[in-house]
């Protein structure tokens, strides 16, 4: 919450962490401080790329370095879904976006194998889900937009399936949706655990440190990094702290934070479960951007997630109170709408959508930018960026490097007042579907 902190603090803790036992975190100093590459960042980005790079270079000394908890951090405070769909389409002068479209599934549907392959291989329980994902909406402006990512999808030759008020009632319980979309292309996972799955499961020439924040890093041969206790040096270095980057100086004119909030309810006795739909599990992405996602998860709670708030954390009882708002709007019906764990988690945007990745300087390589759903896309992109770091080519390579870059933003106050006024506006906008 504080305003100078190089990294991001929160009132609460990860709902979905709390699910899982206590964390013991790897809090020892290296005592040799000199790496081959540091990693700075351990969310789904920092864990791919030390991974990956220690995998390409089993000989190298890698440290991965988080000014949190592992599960804490973003990466283990969202909503759970892996989407293996685009999320920006309209980037200029690469292709039309129907190819850019088509470009990006392939990518993403390459790097939900290697996760998937990854979960099987450290068997990490995460409640992998293959089960597709909902879009619904609640306002004939609404439904207009969903129309239209479905002619998209048209074009894409992405498969869906369209339900009317009635199918949706049955299968999410409620009948504040007139019109949805179901579309498979998405799995569900606990966040938290699936990122302490991975950072459990690194090589071992990884040396994991957590609760350790980065307060500068220094260009030389080597980099210098200082952290809260110590200094490290290391021959390259790869950023991974999102839209904390910033506070190390990099991509302060092309990115900003947003945060939104979540909240899981206790577990729900079968009764209760039975009035959230049939099936034991699914997800539901609103039709406007500053909706509200649903998701029943198998264990059987429920989650509401919604809201933006402009680079700092909404007051945590406010947010509470405003989850269990827009829950009790669309099931009035239940006996309580209480929220066991609610949080918030800051995401990274950039004004046009655009991707920060690439080499910065010689032996300084950066991916950040996650653009909001980034759990699937960030892993890719950290895995990507380790092996242009370890001097790899590919075609995968070649795509993201095809990619939009971010566009300028403007200083302070005026960004301020652009992003606030757009998110008001979009809020306005958005109506029945918050
Ligand atoms: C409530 C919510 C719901 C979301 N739902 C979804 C979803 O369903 N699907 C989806 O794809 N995406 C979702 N997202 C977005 C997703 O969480 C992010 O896109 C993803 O976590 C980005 O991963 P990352 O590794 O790039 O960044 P992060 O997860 O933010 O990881 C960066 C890490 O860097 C660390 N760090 C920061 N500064 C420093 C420093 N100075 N020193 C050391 N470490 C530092 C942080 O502690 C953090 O662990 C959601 C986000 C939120 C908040």
């Amino acid at each position: 919450m504080t305003a100078n902190l190089t990294y991001p603090s929160y009132q609460t803790g990860s709902g979905w962490a709390a699910l899982l036992p206590k964390r013991t975190p790897k809090l020892v100093m290296p005592t040799d401080k000199s790496f081959d590459v540091a990693v700075i960042g351990a969310g789904v980005t920092g864990l791919a790329a030390a991974r990956r790079v220690a995998e390409l270079e089993p000989n190298s000394r890698v440290l991965l370095i988080d000014a949190t908890t592992i599960g804490e951090g973003s990466s283990g405070r969202n909503s759970g879904f892996l989407i293996n769909m685009p999320h920006n389409t309209n980037m200029a002068g690469h292709g039309s976006p129907a190819e850019l479209a088509r470009a990006q599934i392939k990518l993403l549907d390459g790097g939900l194998s290697w996760i998937k392959s990854l979960i099987d291989e450290h068997k990490i329980d995460c409640g992998w889900n293959p089960a597709g994902k909902y879009h619904a909406a609640a306002t004939p402006q609404g439904e207009q937009s969903l129309r239209a990512v479905l002619e998209q999808y048209k074009e894409w030759g992405v498969d869906y399936r369209e339900l009317g008020g009635d199918e949706l009632k049955n299968t999410l319980g409620t009948d504040y949706y007139r019109y949805g979309f179901f579309s498979p292309n998405s799995v569900f996972v606990q966040p938290a655990a699936l990122v302490r799955g991975l950072a459990d499961s690194l090589p071992e020439n990884v040396y994991l440190w957590e609760n350790e924040p980065v307060f500068s890093v220094e260009p030389g041969k080597p980099y210098v990094i200082t952290t809260r206790s110590a200094s490290v040096k290391a021959g390259r270095v790869i950023i991974a702290n999102n839209g904390f980057a910033r506070k190390l100086g990099f991509a302060k004119d092309r990115v900003f934070t947003i945060y939104t909030y979540a909240g899981i309810t206790p577990q729900l006795d079968d009764d209760e479960l039975g009035k959230l739909g049939a099936s034991p599990e699914w997800g539901a992405i609103p039709a406007n951007r500053l909706g509200t996602t649903l998701r029943k998860i198998s264990s059987g709670r429920f989650m509401v997630r919604s809201a933006y708030s402009y680079e700092k954390e909404n007051k945590i009882s406010d947010v509470k109170a405003m989850l269990k708002s827009l829950y009790a709007k669309r099931y009035p019906n239940m006996k309580s709408h209480e929220l066991e764990h609610v949080w918030g988690g800051v995401t990274a945007l950039t004004g046009n959508g655009g991707l920060y990745f690439g080499c910065v300087r010689d032996g300084m390589y950066i991916s950040i930018c996650c653009n909001g759903a980034g759990l699937l896309k960030c892993s890719l992109f950290g895995k990507l960026l380790a092996e242009m770091a370890c001097g790899q080519q590919s075609n995968e390579l070649a795509t993201v490097m095809g990619f939009d870059r971010p566009s300028w933003l403007p200083p302070e106050p005026v960004r301020k007042l652009a992003i606030v006024s757009a998110i008001n506006y979009q809020k306005f906008k958005a109506g029945r579907e918050r």
